[in-house]
């Protein structure tokens, strides 16, 4: 490889001066449109060149409010109304509001508009978020009548909820007292509650809030606007009700909107049914900028782990070193911790591990509040190794500014960031939606500010200019080395602290009952009575017929396939996804692994997690990491396995190893020659290298367990139903924690003793015989794909098999299973659980196809919604059917119950045979379920869709006739499903991962309970 450091050219948008001059004139025509609309003035308005968007900021004359305007061809249109929103408690009253306002409104008087939506809308987005400063109502349609439908249930909830009238959905969502006997105890429930219970769970939420609350103790940000779960029952009524009266105000509201759409009609109609209402007032929400505090904070923390949990003890140094009006300076830091801290080979990083400050260290640039937050954390040291850890981290950062940061990684870093931008690629979410995000990051803090986000290709330009004149180097002089306002934080857990905490509540509620004389206890029972009752109370059929529905002829008849070409004659078969991708060339290349026997899979694992992160014999892998990302968008590895459509999948699985590329079309030759360079000359020798990155993998897995219970139940899950335990459990779940857990009681040793393993294992993989390569790109891209393919070192298969055998027909690889664990209770630290049930409707001889997707829809945000969030408390319940592999998983979400959860599951089989619905229930859950089919999908995700339909024998036909089915769907049809989901339930296949408490309580429930970390 050379060493010279040309820049590679990245450029999605070359346009000609003549479409430029066309672009301008578009500009004018469109904001001469804009200043037609009397009730509007024009604040001011820009060619948003990176987006190729007409872009305006409005005011609406009578009541002040502000709408960005963004104008382009995207059919995903986007519509949001946001609110500054400042709490200056924790008792979580704006995200109280957010639940609360789309729990119905003047005309829409039922119970969960938005859940009504839910069920039947067209949206590809739908949903609300509290953040720190403010709260947003973001909706999303392709569909033009679906999002006018949208805009008027989010505005009409915003500004007139029906939460005045109604204490009820306060309680419901935020907090109520439950009292149903006299002489029994008072308890505390609410969705809010409960969701901030199991955020609280998590240790990062601990550290973050106590960080936040040093850094800013004048401003909003020093408390949680999501709601500390020991603060939220003191919220009442009264205060709820004056935050949104002060808040929800048209001046106080930042309105967006986005796509292909018709502006002026939406402006005109945003005036006549609601704006005009309301004449301007001062709401006074600005933040006041934090003061530097003049010191470093120093504090140390515990945060709840469960007894007998290995649990991690953290460090964390955290500093304000910027805030939203200097773009060029959060760029930078963020290229600096990018380079110094989370690149393979990160210099900071790699000394501090080196030193003993922890088994892995992470850093993080948060740039969406008003002042930016620069933080390094260290996993695995606690108070003793505090201040020390602060003055190596310092003098590692000075000796980085005295020496110089790699020129070429600082290059590398600026190129990566640059290739995101241009890419925008959110997977699911839609861009419109993320621009808005990325509006508000400035927007917010001044009104003059709403596009200095969408200006990237300037200022990556500007970055690299600045690389060789010290002004990286500066800034960590500045900026990073002294600070005077800062936080220096210790978190070490405490396996009693849940206990303590859960203790003062009750004492706390039990002097509370005893402060009640007997008449307000007979009121607190009524009043528990009636919130109960009102929970379970249904909306009347002429309230629900009042939310606007599409008709089934809105729908359209097909859905959207994407065709595969198989090619022969290439050096490997190729299968190739002819979408247009804007100039960047997407590429897999898979191997079978028809020799790999069931107790190597969790090496496998390990195979690609220190794939990127050893020497080559060519590269250090520093250099590597940094040729990959000035050259490409990314290399990443991993594992994935296919199945075949109606094959049941214990006998049709086919596990692949994959290495996954991305790069301008004229670089692929560099994603070859990186992604052969490490399947072919990793030094997989270097035990220390090994030890070193066990070490990090243990700790890295420690966390994600310890703030992901709900991924843990899924694999685990997914482990028990299928055979298919080569891509879940011991590949990415315990077993594979289990495994990296053992090294890491002597990673030196551990290092030793997998090298050879490592080396075989590559060896075994990846050879020709084993690959195929599946590729998106457009056609043209194409020929050079197959150009590059052909000069590159992979070597050409000597099989004789056609690429179409090789490709589609597989032989299928059977692992045995070494464990027969049908059910079990894991525990970990935290307050809430996650409840579990799984099957697989080939084992029970169903079919699949339309019906099935219609009952995932019904249960999801019918039946399971009612049962689980509404009457539970959980925070939600994922129902996930495969109609490729027949796996059925329904699983709850941050939920206070087991037992309970549990039984309701039991009780899916009554309400199918139940089911019951008139033609306008049929219609919305049926617009609804298409509407997770119909979804805008990435050029990135539809090759991939692509790919997995091919493989599995999908074809247009195919879907257009489940599509059929879902249109047709009748109650009978449901009604037939009944006992497959009573099979499901008898088969007893569950999981529980949670409090520690809660699973023992129920311990004769699994027929083991053991703690995972
Ligand atoms: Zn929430």
């Amino acid at each position: 490889m050379t060493k010279t450091h040309k820049r590679s050219t990245i450029d999605l948008c070359v346009r000609n001066i003549k479409e430029r001059n066309d672009l301008m004139k578009d500009q004018n025509n469109f904001v001469e449109n804009l200043k037609k609309l009397n009730e509007y003035e024009v604040m001011y308005d820009e060619y948003l060149d990176d987006i190729t968007s007409n872009a305006a900021v409005l005011r609406h004359k009578k009541s002040g409010a502000r709408i960005c305007v963004i104008s382009n061809d995207d059919k995903n249109k986007v519509f949001s109304v946001g609110f500054r929103t400042t709490p200056t408690d924790s008792t979580g009253v704006p995200h109280i509001i957010e639940h609360t306002v789309l729990c119905g409104s003047k005309k829409y008087p039922i119970k969960d508009p938005f859940m009504e939506l839910s069920k039947g809308s067209l949206n590809t987005f739908l949903n609300a978020m509290t953040f720190p400063d403010k709260t947003v109502y973001p909706v999303a349609s392709l569909n033009d009548k679906d999002f006018a439908n949208l805009m008027d249930v989010y505005m009409d909830a915003v500004f007139n909820p029906r939460i005045y009238e109604k204490e009820e959905i306060f309680r419901q969502d935020g907090v109520r007292y439950e009292l149903f006997d006299k002489d029994g105890e008072i308890e505390i429930n609410g969705v809010v509650y409960s969701e901030m219970k199991g955020a609280f769970s998590d240790p990062m939420e601990v550290l973050r809030n106590n960080e936040m609350a040093a850094l800013m103790p004048d401003n909003t940000y020093g408390v949680v606007s999501g709601g500390d779960p020991d603060v939220i029952p003191s919220l009442t009524y009264e205060n709820y009700l004056n935050f949104h009266r002060r808040y929800y105000h048209p001046s106080n509201s930042y309105i967006y909107l986005y796509g292909d759409c018709n502006m002026e009609e939406k402006l005109k109609w945003l005036d006549t049914e609601y704006l005009k209402n309301y004449d301007a007032i001062d709401p006074k929400s600005e933040i006041e900028m934090q003061k530097p505090i003049g010191k470093m904070v120093k504090q140390n923390i515990a945060y709840p782990s469960a007894p007998g949990e290995d649990a991690e003890a953290y460090v964390s140094y955290s500093a304000i070193i910027s805030d939203y009006r200097d773009r060029l300076k959060e760029a930078a830091i963020t290229t600096l911790v990018a380079v110094l801290f989370s690149a393979p080979g990160a210099p900071v990083k790699e000394a501090l591990v080196k030193a003993g400050f922890g088994s892995d260290i992470s850093a993080n640039f948060d740039s969406g509040i008003q002042q930016g937050i620069f933080s390094v954390m260290a996993s695995g040291i606690g108070a003793d190794k505090r201040d020390a850890f602060y003055e190596t981290l310092m003098s590692e950062l000075k000796k980085v500014a005295e020496e110089g940061v790699s020129k070429k990684s600082l290059m590398a870093a600026i190129n990566r960031a640059e290739f995101s931008y241009r890419e925008a690629d959110f997977g699911s979410y839609p861009k419109g939606l993320i621009y808005n995000l990325s509006a508000y990051d400035t927007w917010l803090y001044d009104d003059s500010m709403a596009f200095d986000k969408f200006h990237g290709n300037e200022l990556y330009k500007k970055l690299r200019s600045l690389i060789d004149e010290g002004y990286f180097e500066k800034l960590i002089k500045e900026d990073l080395l002294q600070s005077d306002h800062c936080a220096l934080t210790a978190m070490e857990p405490d396996d009693t602290l849940a206990e303590k905490k859960e203790k003062e509540l009750k004492e706390k509620l039990a002097a509370y009952k005893n402060s009640l004389s007997e008449k307000e206890i007979e009121e607190l029972i009524a009043k528990s009575i009636h919130e109960k009752e009102y929970l379970e109370e249904k909306d009347s059929p002429e309230d629900i017929a009042k939310i606007p529905l599409l008709s089934i002829e809105d729908i359209g008849k097909e859905t959207q396939f994407d065709d595969s070409e198989i090619v022969e004659g290439l050096k490997v078969p190729v299968i190739h996804q002819n979408i247009v991708t804007n100039g960047i060339t997407y590429m897999t290349m898979f191997f079978d692994l028809p020799e790999m026997k069931t107790e190597e899979l969790p090496y496998v694992s390990l195979l690609s997690t220190v794939m990127a992160y050893i020497d080559t014999t060519e590269h250090s892998y520093l250099d590597l990491n940094d040729e990959i990302n000035t050259y490409t968008g990314g290399i990443s590895t991993g594992f994935t396995s296919f199945n075949k459509y109606r094959v049941q999948y214990k006998d049709y699985n086919r596990p692949v190893f994959l290495v996954k590329s991305k790069a301008l079309s004229e670089n692929m030759k560099y994603a070859f020659g990186y992604s052969l360079e490490q399947m072919y000359k990793t030094k997989f020798s270097d035990t220390k290298r090994l030890a070193e990155i066990i070490t990090e993998e243990y700790s890295r897995l420690k966390m994600t367990i310890g703030s992901d219970p709900f991924q843990v139940a899924v694999t685990r899950l997914k482990g028990y139903i299928s055979d298919k335990v080569a891509t879940g459990d011991m590949v990415n779940g315990t077993v594979y924690y289990e495994f990296i857990k053992k090294l890491a009681e002597n990673p030196e040793e551990g290092g030793k003793q997998v090298a050879g393993k490592l080396e075989e294992l590559a060896g075994k993989l990846f050879v020709p015989e084993n690959c195929f390569i599946s590729v998106t790109c457009d056609e043209k891209d194409f020929e050079g794909f197959k150009k590059e393919l052909e000069n590159s070192e992979l070597s050409a298969s000597t099989s004789s098999t056609t690429a179409v055998d090789k490709i589609l027909n597989f032989t299928p690889v059977r692992f045995e299973v070494p464990e027969k664990v049908k059910n079990e209770g894991i525990t970990v630290s935290g307050a809430v659980n996650y409840a579990g049930i799984g099957g697989n409707f080939y084992a029970e001889n169903y079919e699949p196809g339309g019906t099935i997707k219609f009952i995932t829809k019904i249960l999801s945000t019918g039946f399971l919604w009612d049962e689980i969030r509404v009457k539970g408390g959980a925070y939600g319940c994922i129902v996930s059917i495969d109609g490729i592999t027949g796996e059925v998983m329904i699983v709850s979400y941050r939920d206070p119950h087991v037992r309970e959860t549990l039984e309701t599951y039991g009780k899916i089989g009554d309400f199918l045979e139940g089911f019951e619905a008139d033609e306008r229930t049929m219609t919305k859950f049926i617009i609804g379920t298409i509407s997770g089919i119909d979804r805008p999908n990435t050029p990135a995700t539809r090759g991939n869709l692509a790919l997995i339909r091919k493989i599995a024998g999908i074809d247009a036909e195919r879907l257009n006739k489940t599509r059929a089915e879902i249109l047709s769907c009748t109650p009978e049809a449901v009604h037939k499903y009944a006992d497959l989901f009573r099979k499901i339930y008898k088969n007893n296949v569950i999981i529980a991962v949670g409090n520690d408490k809660e699973i023992k309580k129920n311990a004769e429930l699994f027929s083991t309970v053991r703690t995972l970390v």
